[in-house]
């Protein structure tokens, strides 16, 4: 308790700044970095910093590997770029800027900072930036979110190796045994498993055609486990490491699923054009990942966070009725797809009744709502109130 209570008056110590467009909180000596993101997405480098402070002696306990993970905070950095240019809206990445000499941010604290206080600090501040984005997400995001954990690894084989928490052993079982309650409760995606909207079984989530490392291979960055390449078997791989067990839904009180992603180097670090080929893939696929399995689609962020919005909210033909009926005059439907939505991006099933109406199938909460219609040359999306 006492430990808890110096702890929150480091907190109180964290610098504001501002950055663009971006706000970045920076922890104690700026060895941590928050910036802070409206996606239900979350981000963490604990590898790639650089920064090696004299008075931080070189970690030494308990056999540390120091390695650098070389190139992966820009691929956080395209991924941030990608991720806005498509939804509107950056993710929280959380990137600790100490080298993994002096700080390693994916241990527990003992080997992680080797019992310096300057190192415990950061590495404090570290995991406490990665629950502060998790509660914003949580508050805004009421269908969850998924959390990333971003590394480079040095295998031989070039592909990316995602983590689940499950050993390569585990990945070697069949998928019925994959579907079993024990198997799930080692799953650092649980919680999407119980609740992903399609009902797909774990064994579909980690290497059916719609699993991460599934989409990752078909937008050409080779992946273990996916459907194209269902488990590492006998050869190397990383599962996931401290920040996967403690920011995931392992545990069930944990609000976002969780993945490790280690990247391999030939063909995706080792150029600027190969890195930003991989935060645009990285992003698409995250995008499609969520709208797929949590039925929310984030391309809908830019649309909310757009100034063009029709503020039609006071206008008789745009507000939903007690009867859950929307008016429309001005359109002829057979020229638009039609979409509505509510504040979180959830899609609303509605029925088209004719040309003029269309009928929402559930009895909606007062509140804002969005209609989008999409024709071939236009997406126009109106602000609607039901009162
Ligand atoms: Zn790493």
């Amino acid at each position: 308790m006492v430990k808890l209570k110096i702890l929150n008056f480091f907190y109180l110590i964290v610098v504001f700044a501002f950055h663009a467009d971006a706000q970045i909180l920076y922890g104690k000596n700026n060895y941590i970095s928050y910036s802070i993101g409206k996606l239900p997405i979350v981000v963490s480098i604990p590898h790639d910093g650089i920064l090696r402070p004299n008075q931080i002696p070189d970690r030494t306990c308990n056999n540390p590997t120091t390695v650098r993970d070389v190139y992966v905070y820009d691929l956080a950095t395209q991924l941030d770029s990608a991720l806005e240019r498509i939804t509107g809206c950056k993710p929280h990445v959380i990137m600790c800027h100490l080298n993994r000499t002096k700080l390693d941010a994916n241990r527990n604290l003992i080997d992680a900072a080797c019992g310096n206080s300057e190192a415990e600090t950061a590495w404090h501040e570290f995991h406490h930036f990665i629950d502060t984005a998790f509660s914003l997400v949580q508050n805004k995001w009421p269908s969850g979110g998924l959390y990333i954990d971003l590394h480079g690894h040095g295998h031989p084989i070039q592909r990316l190796e995602i983590g689940y928490l499950l050993t390569k052993e585990e990945l070697s079982s069949t998928d019925s045994l994959l579907n079993t309650e024990e198997y799930i409760s080692k799953s650092s995606i649980q919680r999407l498993v119980n609740r992903n909207i399609n009902q797909l079984s774990h064994a579909a989530l980690l290497r059916g055609n719609f699993a991460f490392g599934s989409l990752m291979s078909n937008a050409g960055f080779p992946s273990v486990p996916s459907s194209q390449d269902p488990s590492p078997d006998t050869t190397d791989y990383f599962n996931g490491g401290y920040n996967l067990v403690y920011h995931s839904s392992l545990n069930p009180n944990i609000f976002l699923d969780g993945i490790q992603i280690e990247t391999n180097y030939n063909n995706l670090r080792n150029n600027y054009l190969n890195r930003k080929k991989f935060g645009d893939s990285l992003a698409k696929v995250i995008v499609e990942f969520i709208d797929y399995h949590y039925g929310v689609n984030l391309q809908n962020c830019k649309i909310i966070n757009s100034s063009k919005i029709e503020e039609k909210a006071i206008n008789h033909y745009y507000s939903i009725t007690d009867d859950n009926i929307i008016k429309i005059t001005e359109l002829n439907f057979d020229e638009y797809k039609i979409k509505v939505f509510d504040t979180q991006l959830h899609h609303i099933p509605f029925s088209i009744l004719d040309r003029n109406h269309i009928q929402i199938s559930t009895q909606l909460p007062a509140g804002i709502y969005f209609l989008q219609l999409q024709s071939k040359n236009q997406t126009k999306t109106i602000k609607m109130n039901k009162i």
